[in-house]
């Protein structure tokens, strides 16, 4: 199997993209290279891996197939995705200046203000779709533009490719967190970004059993510096997890198509409830940023469903959570099974009620990820948990 197949199809790239039957044996996956070191036949002299740090052969196979499916030069394996987030924090310096877009995800928000910031990195908060204002922010410190779209869990969208093109104009990195919408909607890359960042603890990994994060780079050159920063610094995935990530991978388009439907589905049905407020899902016609998420997301609108109700009351919303059977309440997104989740008081409790209140956050607000089950049992689940 050729390893460099960049002609083939998504479908195809998220199988064999990068991979290679391993050598010794034929085997068709790679093996879980459970070691640290690696023997050398005279100093120096080695198959090309030295210590699991810098490479592990289950890493790279990994690493190979995340570079495949983002169409990028270089892929990089993290223990997490604030792992991944971390590294390429590491490639600027006091002075320089990041402008992030005003929703990001909550770890995200507390590492740029509440570690980088005691560094004497200076970042710029702002509304992505404020392109007037976003360019304002720009000055000779600017370093990096960090965008994540959809954002959770009111799925805005920021246009990727208006970002790019004033990031290119003023010779500044651009990286997006790719988490949401996962390479088999949405390829950054292909639109002028120049790092895709994953939390693979959700789609990617798709199955809730492995924390795990993921850089893609354009160039060669950045995927260099990154490695180097992952390297020197640590946070490598170990070869069990990326061994998973990986299997998850192959099933990425397959899983995909499947939560896109049910999200759709299930972002219609909430929109005719009479119990149901507002409804966040890129694919409604109702949405502020469908017209953006038709010309950047292909294929779907993804799996993740975000609803308030009529009422207003967060007690409707906190009952509806207990009620529900077939969705289970647990924070994180992107596995097989539903899940529901709810922000104020979960994944987004530690930002403070105003700010919440200020970015649209209620307390009668849900959000699901709606998982691969079968659509007439997810809404027969939603329904029973509205009306008992
Ligand atoms: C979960 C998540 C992260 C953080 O990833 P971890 O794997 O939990 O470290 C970053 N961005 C988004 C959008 C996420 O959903």
């Amino acid at each position: 199997m050729n390893t460099n197949l960049n002609y083939m199809k998504f479908n195809t790239k998220a199988i064999h993209g990068g991979q290679q039957h391993e050598p010794a044996t034929g085997a068709v996956m790679p093996p879980v290279f459970q070691t640290s070191t690696f023997a050398q036949t005279s100093p120096g002299v080695h198959s090309g891996y030295e210590y699991s740090r810098a490479a592990n052969p289950t890493r790279t196979a990994l690493e190979n197939a995340l570079a495949s499916i983002e169409n990028g030069a270089r892929g990089l394996a993290f223990s997490s995705g604030l792992a991944a987030t971390d590294c390429v924090m590491k490639l600027l310096k006091p002075n320089d200046e990041v402008i992030a877009m005003d929703d990001l995800y909550g770890g995200t928000y507390r590492m740029f203000s509440r570690i980088y910031s005691h560094f004497g990195i200076k970042f710029h908060f702002v509304d992505m779709n404020d392109l007037d204002k976003f360019k304002s922010l720009f000055n000779e410190n600017t370093k990096l533009v960090w965008v994540e779209t959809p954002t959770n869990p009111l799925m805005k969208l920021a246009d990727i490719e208006a970002i790019a093109a004033i990031c290119k104009e003023k010779q500044v990195l651009f990286a997006v967190d790719n988490t949401f919408a996962t390479p088999y909607l949405q390829q950054p890359l292909n639109m002028g970004a120049d790092i895709v960042m994953h939390s693979a603890t959700k789609y990617l990994g798709g199955h809730s059993d492995v924390i795990a994060g993921a850089l893609v780079a354009k160039t060669e050159e950045l995927g260099e510096k990154l490695h180097f920063a992952q390297f020197a610094t640590g946070a490598t995935l170990g070869p069990q997890d990326s061994y998973l990530v990986l299997r998850g991978i192959k099933t990425l388009h397959l899983r995909m198509q499947r939560h896109c439907e049910n999200g759709q589905k299930v972002a219609e049905y909430l929109e005719q409830h009479p119990a149901v407020g507002k409804v966040f899902y890129p694919g409604l016609e109702s949405h502020p940023y469908n017209s953006i998420a038709k010309k950047q997301m292909k294929g779907g609108f993804g799996g993740m469903v975000t609803f308030t109700f009529k009422s207003g009351k967060k007690e409707d919303s906190i009952a509806f959570l207990e009620r529900v059977k077939v969705f289970t309440l647990a924070e994180s997104l992107g596995g097989v099974e539903s899940l529901a989740n709810h922000p104020a008081l979960m994944t987004h409790a530690s930002i403070p009620e105003e700010n919440r209140k200020a970015l649209g956050i209620t307390d009668d607000m849900v959000r699901l990820s709606v998982g691969v089950e079968d659509i007439d049992d997810l809404i027969a689940d939603l329904e029973q948990a509205f009306n008992a």
